[in-house]
């Protein structure tokens, strides 16, 4: 271990208020610290600045899985196993499971949030992707109060989001869902466990009567642009549309307005446009009335 360990502060409150006051007292000078999947490898590494860190992981307030009249609350502390776990989430919003399901081995699922997975902000995070297909929100909390803001509206750059330095993320919101979309998650990665993705599409679409046009959609790619996107312009080429092989290539072509691929040490920007329009079309294919 490079970091020198007497120089870092762990406070691990039991409640939430406390939490929050601590925050409050020294806005900015905590930082959360949830499963700690994300920030013990910086400590390994030596990236992890010394300092003050807020243990999360007593707090029970933040944890669990809850169906209320308006759809599903989310601890922002429920790990990934949970989510596996859950018959609600299983059986309404598939999406999370496969993501779930993909992200790392099984250690870093029983430890890893879905907090976490959000605030560390990576485009190439697994969850975000379904978040947004899923239209979520996410519930903030401080010693000020509690506030919502949609997911679409959370991360507003590289690395950046719409999070105070008082504030933790609390839950995440997910409205209630109509049975008839059709729903889709595919992450490519270089080999099939413990990869980040370097392409992750999710998707969901409802057709207006069976084998009839696209009466909505939503489609969300990670790791290709500076935070996970909704695919807005492919979205608007087959909206009202039936799914005919012109409509498919028309999304196909527009899903390169939506996306901002870049080379990196885990893939070329080529490849990343390549495979997400790849992915598009095969999604599309299969839903196509034949
Ligand atoms: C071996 C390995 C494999 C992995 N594979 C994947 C993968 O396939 N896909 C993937 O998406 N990720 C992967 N990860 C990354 C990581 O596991 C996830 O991002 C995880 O969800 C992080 O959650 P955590 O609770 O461990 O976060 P932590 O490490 O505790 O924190 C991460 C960040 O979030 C902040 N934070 C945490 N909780 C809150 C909160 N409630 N409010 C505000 N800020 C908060 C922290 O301050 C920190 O900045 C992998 C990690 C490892 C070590």
């Amino acid at each position: 271990m490079r970091a020198y360990l007497p120089a870092y502060d762990l406070r691990a409150p039991d409640t939430l208020n406390e939490a929050v006051s601590v925050l409050a007292a020294a806005p900015g000078a905590w930082r959360p610290f949830a499963g700690g999947t994300d920030l013990m490898v910086q400590l390994e590494s030596g990236a992890l600045p010394e300092g003050r860190y807020l243990g999360l992981w007593k707090i029970r307030e933040l944890r669990g899985i809850r169906e209320t009249s308006a759809g599903v609350e989310i601890g922002a502390l429920t790990p990934y196993s949970e989510l596996l776990a859950s018959d609600v989430l299983g059986r309404e919003y598939p999406l999370l499971g496969h993501a779930a399901r993909e992200t790392g081995g099984v250690a870093t699922q029983n430890r890893g949030t879905i907090g976490g997975n959000i605030a560390n902000a990576s485009p190439a995070a697994d969850t975000p992707p379904a978040l947004l297909v899923y239209d979520a929100e996410v519930e903030l909390i401080s010693v000020r109060g509690n506030r919502r803001v949609p997911y679409d509206a959370f991360h507003r750059g590289y690395k950046k989001m719409d999070l105070a330095p008082d504030e933790l993320i609390a839950r995440v919101r997910l409205p209630k869902r109509v049975p008839e979309w059709r729903e889709h998650y595919r992450k490519v990665g270089t080999r099939k466990a413990q990869a980040i993705s370097k392409v992750c599409l999710a998707g969901a679409l409802k057709l207006d009567t069976p084998g009839g046009a696209v009466a909505d959609v939503r489609i969300a790619l990670g790791s290709v642009a500076p935070t996970v996107v909704r695919a807005r312009s492919a979205e608007a080429a087959i909206r009202g549309q039936r799914l005919e092989p012109a409509v498919i290539e028309a999304a196909v072509r527009a899903l390169a307005q939506d996306i901002a691929p870049i080379d990196d040490i885990r893939s070329t920007a080529r490849y990343r446009l390549s495979v997400a329009q790849r992915l598009l079309r095969q999604w599309l294919q299969q839903v196509a009335p034949q």
